[in-house]
């Protein structure tokens, strides 16, 4: 089965597109002092071989410029400057090189202030992306309810920006509400074909964060709206990739190996536990699909996992490495991991790719 996505307009960020149907690109926020540059590239770096494919940085004033050119020349991801109330600011990033500026025209200090970064950003064929939250409602809606508010807001901002003359926009409406950013992103991309990006905002920690933004996040994605995600988590930025990563896997909107594993009961032989955790850092990375299982007993574990394209179910002392519900070969159980990691390598150059 597959999700339908919403086509949305067609936005060039860096090497990365987003919209027109293209694949949901996962990004991030440094946590570094932007104008530590060292250890703002070795955050990015770290990010990227996770599999972040942008990368946002706060630009809170003028000392953090220096170090912002220096991040945009060295970076392997894009780069988009995070902006606050200072246009010139934004003005100075776009001649630092950035990818993307991200802005709140909410909390700019006038229409004319935000306008004139519009037309910066269009000559200098840098996109936009307008975040609007719950902080940053024109003052004409304060007295809607939130959620249209949120909208109407938006829609707002974009008509200001586009009328400066910079069509390439990208919109996020986040809030730090499951419900309200679902109703209103479903709501905004309803009457709009911008991009969107993703996010439940103050999400909280890791586990707040992954339930809320599988949720939030989730549910958008399986009505075919959003462009690109963002995790947040009150914590370290790396935390975020894998999670972003398991919520495009589970809608199949990203390549990737899925494990399948048993919740275990009093038949189970070993600790499926540590072993499904070993294997999903073993097979982290590689270029395939696939859906593999790691089943307790050999009772029911093929069954049970019949439609994986590959398992093993630990026996006794020895237990079996399946296909597709089949067995295939009989081991010791210490064998079972390394055996289905090489099954899988060896579907890998089956497919023409490296493992
Ligand atoms: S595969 Fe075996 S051990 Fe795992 S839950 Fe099923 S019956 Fe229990």
């Amino acid at each position: 089965m597959e999700i339908k996505r919403r086509i949305s307009r067609q936005v060039t960020v860096g090497n990365i597109t987003l919209g027109g149907g293209f694949p949901v690109a996962i990004q991030s926020m440094t946590n570094t002092d932007t104008s530590d540059v060292s250890a703002t590239l070795a955050q990015i770096d770290n990010l990227y071989k996770l599999g972040c494919q942008l990368i946002r940085v706060a630009v809170p004033d003028k000392d953090a410029l220096p170090g912002l050119k220096e991040i945009c020349a060295h970076s392997p991801l894009p780069v988009v400057a995070d902006i606050h109330y200072d246009h010139v600011l934004a003005l100075a990033a776009l001649e630092a090189g950035v990818s993307k500026l991200r802005i709140n025209p909410g909390t700019m200090a006038t229409e004319k202030a935000a306008a004139q970064v519009a037309v910066a950003a269009a000559q200098a064929r840098i996109p936009i992306r307008i975040g609007v939250n719950s902080g940053s409602i024109h003052r004409r809606y304060r007295h809607m309810d939130r959620v249209e508010a949120l909208v109407s807001s938006a829609l707002h901002y974009c008509a200001q920006v586009e009328d400066s003359g910079c069509g390439d926009i990208i919109v996020s409406l986040k809030s730090s509400s499951v419900l309200e950013t679902y109703a209103a992103n479903r709501a905004f991309a309803a009457r709009t074909d911008y991009p969107l990006h993703l996010g439940v905002t103050e999400a909280g920690t890791l586990h707040s964060s992954t339930i809320k933004s599988a949720m939030g996040i989730g549910s958008l994605l399986l009505e075919g709206i959003g462009d690109t995600i963002r995790v947040s988590v009150t914590g370290p930025p790396e935390a975020e990739i894998p999670v972003a990563q398991d919520i495009l896997q589970a809608l199949n909107l990203r390549q990737g190996i899925e494990i399948i594993s048993c919740p275990t009961c009093g038949r189970a032989q070993v600790d499926v536990a540590a072993v499904a955790e070993e294997l999903q850092t073993r097979l982290a990375g590689m270029d395939i699909s696939l859906s593999v299982a790691v089943m307790g007993c050999p009772v029911n574990g093929p069954g049970e996992a019949a439609h994986a394209d590959l398992g093993i179910a630990f026996g006794k002392e020895r237990g079996v490495l399946f296909r597709k519900g089949k067995v295939a070969a009989t081991m010791d159980n210490a064998q079972l991991p390394d055996a289905l990691f090489q099954a899988v390598e060896q579907q890998v150059r089956d497919a023409g790719r490296e493992p």
